[in-house]
């Protein structure tokens, strides 16, 4: 069976750094995950980072990830990177459902670094 991966975040789970989801519940997510085909994924608290925890982008100078109070978070986040690659891997995923401008799960669209949303 093909498994799709899926930010935790989505199915309901309180992953975000503000200790919230951002719940996607539909018919078809009900029946994958009925059929257990989800596999849910969240990159950030994979990496380390807690819940809650300060926001974080992708500074557009340099690359850094630092939070909205100048942590730089850079290590936590390439290791949830790296964590989402093995679990990809591990079960031949070729589809992800990701959740847009988070800097993790972002794919088209992220945040600049200036935290002005
Ligand atoms: S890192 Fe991804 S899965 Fe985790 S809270 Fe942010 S958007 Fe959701």
């Amino acid at each position: 069976m093909k498994r799709i991966l899926v930010s935790s975040c989505f199915l309901g789970e309180k992953v975000r750094y503000d200790g919230k989801s951002k719940s996607l519940i539909n018919d078809t997510l009900l029946l994958w995950k009925k059929q257990k085909q989800l596999i849910s994924f969240c990159p950030e608290v994979a990496g380390g980072l807690s819940v809650p925890r300060q926001p974080a982008e992708i500074q557009q100078n340099n690359g850094l990830i630092i939070t909205c109070d100048g942590e730089d978070v850079s290590r936590q986040f390439i290791k949830g990177a790296q964590r989402a690659l093995d679990i990809c891997q591990q079960h031949d995923i070729h589809f992800a459902l990701l959740k847009e401008s988070s800097p993790s799960c972002g794919s088209t669209t992220i945040y600049d670094g200036s935290f002005q949303n």
